[in-house]
């Protein structure tokens, strides 16, 4: 009798044994079952989806206590073997439940108990055949000639448009079996035309060159290239390459909103099938993607974080964009970094795997630099475009118009008379960021946090950024009952309403969460700036990376201080990637651009650094600090954290897990109390693990998670663990 092991989305780090179902002969149970299916199983009082990790034929479970799996959902497995053991070392490396991480790598309709069903399409496109047919040769189907006809205009159709103009999705059959349309994925129309790329210049090519010599074989990269200087031709070609021999290429792009620019990019290089898989997309456009990459028929595969753990059974490069960006590490339940896995990834599979950006994360430059990944660099801005020049703005006693000080609104004018574009950029959406009363020094403050209330002046409202509690903007303070209530500091809501009162004859346009909540605003909102019109983009970091406007030829840095002043270890090494890719909007074609840092701190050591000797310099002497304060990556980290509805029982827990533990050479600190120690009503403390061996790390943290297991939790404790954690609390 076979037994199986499953992975099984429970809170608990191990596999669980079943029988397989009843009723069927040994002869069926083996021929059906393998593993990476899905099956439906009791769990508890509840019926769960698990996956097949092992089938075997012994178990340490007594017989009479195993259950049987009600059903086998799958005809074939839904992740190869492949999958399933990069899943077993992301749950190893993270001491995170192996049925969580396999939930994770499944799109979210696998996850539910229902066999699979054939997604929905919405979107058809032509064919390369379907161009050049005429319709003619159709003979006398006319519904169906006007609707190839249709289709050789528009080249791209929803369900929406064909019912629309008439057409029933019946009528796409005929058309689809005798190739001439396919289904698609992506609601952008196809480009028929491909653009040639680019001469490379000197840079580029060797970079091209380098990796492209160690396709079929692993090996790491570091593409370090400042902004501009032509890191996505190198991708591009490299895809081509890799697609030349008949392998698919990976390509993972930050969390921005930029999924569709890229793709719509990559689109008007390559006539080969290409898959997104962006976290905005709805569950039926994931499935199909995560099919097609699956099924090796997308070529191309674009995506965001948790595209890392799309099956690819022909998997030949992968790609990091801006791999220092915080949106590949998750936060929450599952803490994986995109970017580390993506190394492991391509070491399994034999594949080149290049990181790639402007200002790379220290742990990458420290590979790069000790010579565990090679390291490729551009220098020079592609074509004829020119670095910007960065000037620092002491505003100490400046005259401020709502946050932007007079010198910079003049600058601000020039540009625009001038014909061309300029940013804006503040990390700090709302209003303003504090309310306070004049008169008796009251603060709005969140009930449920230990933070303040942000002004969001349209709504009328006070919010909360960290738990999305919201009232009523008061009139008099609550506390004196006077009429003195002041707004400090500035939001980018407040600079776009200071911008609309001084140049308010351009258009300023608002790009951060609050106006890009609804569907399809951000992709609109950018659309109207891309006509290179003398215009205002106002923004918090949705506007600092990626985005590739020619005309934008000043860019303005309201507070830097607040990113430079932050405490965490890594505060600084984030403020500097912040500000070199904001200021990499700058002039990125023909017209020089320039960058305005407005500081209350003119002399700040680092800042001057950035300005002066670069961020390649700057962070350098940053790794420097790191080593003689012995912080990553000149160590190894990991974080316990807890949270519960008493900061006793928080505090408890973290003491009972790590009793005695007391390891050799690092060290093991806490229970500490998170700077915000109450958000959305739960208390939350940490314990924080710093090893100079990542084995003696690993080793810790398991035993820290075993007693974790045992201890009963009490008052709604949760815990998580945090390998390699982008920021302590
Ligand atoms: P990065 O990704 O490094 O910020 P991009 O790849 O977006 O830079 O390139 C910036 C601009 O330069 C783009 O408009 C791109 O088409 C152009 N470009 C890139 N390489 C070349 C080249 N070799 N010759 C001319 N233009 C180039
Ligand atoms: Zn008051
Ligand atoms: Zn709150």
């Amino acid at each position: 009798m076979p037994f199986l092991e499953l992975a099984i989305p429970s809170p608990l780090r191990r596999c669980f044994d079943y029988l397989p179902p009843k009723g069927e002969t040994e002869a069926e149970q083996q021929a059906n079952i393998q593993p990476g299916m899905r099956v439906l199983v009791p769990f508890g009082r509840q019926t769960l989806v698990g996956v097949v990790l092992v089938i075997k034929t012994e178990t340490s479970v007594p017989t009479n206590k195993l259950r049987a799996i009600k059903s086998v959902l799958d005809t074939e497995p839904s992740l190869s073997p492949e999958l399933l053991k990069l899943c077993q070392w992301a749950a190893n490396y993270y001491h995170h439940p192996i049925g969580d991480v396999i939930s994770q790598a499944l799109p979210p309709r696998l996850r539910q108990a229902k066999p699979p069903r054939d997604p929905v399409v919405e979107y058809w496109q032509i064919t390369e055949a379907g161009t050049t047919f005429d319709p003619s040769e159709l003979g006398r189907a006319k519904k169906q000639i006007s609707l190839l006809t249709l289709f050789q205009g528009e080249q791209k159709l929803s369900r929406d448009q064909l019912k629309a103009d008439g057409f029933s999705t019946n009528l796409l059959k005929p058309l689809i079996e005798k190739g001439l349309i396919c289904e698609t994925s992506s609601p952008l129309p196809p480009v028929r035309h491909t653009q040639t790329p680019p001469q490379l210049n000197d840079e580029q090519q060797v970079a091209v060159d380098a990796v492209s010599e160690k396709l079929g074989q692993f090996a790491p990269f570091l593409l370090e290239g400042i902004t501009g200087s032509g890191k996505t031709e190198v991708y591009l070609q490299l895809i081509a390459a890799c697609i030349a021999q008949g392998r698919q290429a990976l390509v993972l792009i930050p969390e921005i909103g930029l999924g569709p620019q890229t793709f719509s990019r990559f689109e008007q290089r390559f006539l080969e099938p290409m898959a997104l898989l962006h976290s905005a997309m709805n569950d039926g456009d994931r499935l199909r993607g995560w099919q097609a990459a699956k099924s090796g028929s997308a070529q191309i595969v674009i995506g965001t974080r948790s595209a890392i753990l799309a099956d690819l059974p022909n998997l030949g490069l992968i790609i990091v964009d801006e791999e220092h960006d915080l949106s590949y590490k998750q936060q929450d339940s599952f803490r994986y970094n995109a970017r580390d896995i993506a190394v492991k990834r391509a070491a399994d599979a034999s594949c080149p795997v290049l990181l790639g950006s402007a200002t790379p994360s220290l742990e990458t430059l420290r590979h790069a630099i000790d010579g565990k990944y090679h390291h490729l660099q551009l220098w020079q801005r592609a074509g004829n475009a020119t670095e910007p020049e960065v000037e620092v703005q002491d505003i100490r006693d400046a005259e401020l118009h709502e946050g932007i000080s007079s010198l910079s609104l003049a600058r601000i004018q020039d540009r625009l008379k001038a014909g061309e574009q300029v940013m804006v950029f503040l990390n700090r959406r709302g209003y303003a960021p504090v309310m306070q009363c004049h008169s008796c020094g009251w603060v709005a403050e969140c009930v449920h946090c230990d933070a303040r209330m942000t002004v969001h002046f349209g709504k009328r409202s006070l919010r909360c950024h960290h738990c999305d509690f919201s009232q009523r903007l008061p009139s008099h303070c609550p506390d004196c009952g006077k009429d003195e209530l002041e707004h400090k500091g500035p939001g980018t809501e407040r600079l776009e309403m200071g911008l609309k009162q001084h140049i308010g004859h351009y258009p300023i346009v608002r790009i951060d969460r609050d106006t890009t909540a609804n569907k399809g605003a951000l992709q609109s909102l950018l659309a109207s700036v891309q006509d290179n019109k003398p215009c205002v983009l106002v923004g918090t970091q949705m506007i600092a990376k990626g985005h590739h406007f020619p005309n934008v030829t000043l860019v303005v840095i309201v507070d830097i201080d607040t990113a430079l002043f932050n405490p965490d270890f890594r505060g600084v090494e984030r403020a500097s990637q912040l500000l070199v890719q904001v200021a990499g909007r700058s002039g990125r074609a023909e017209k020089p651009g320039t960058v305005i840092v407005q500081t209350h701190s003119p002399d700040h050591v680092e800042l001057n650094s950035l300005v002066q000797r670069g961020y390649h310099a700057t962070a350098i002497d940053l790794l420097n600090e790191r080593h003689s304060l012995m912080l990553p990556p000149a160590s190894f980290m990991a974080v316990v954290r807890a949270e519960s509805s008493l900061l006793a029982s928080t505090e408890e827990f973290l003491r009972d897990i790590r009793k005695d533990l007391d390891p050799q050479g690092g060290r093991l600190l806490g229970p500490i109390a998170a700077p915000m120690t109450r958000k959305a009503g739960r208390y939350r403390a940490i314990l924080l693990l710093l090893m100079p061996e990542r084995r003696e790390l690993h080793r810790v943290l398991g035993l820290l998670c075993e007693q974790a297991e045992k201890v009963k939790a009490k008052n709604s404790l949760r815990w998580t663990v945090d390998v390699d954690p982008v920021d302590l609390y």
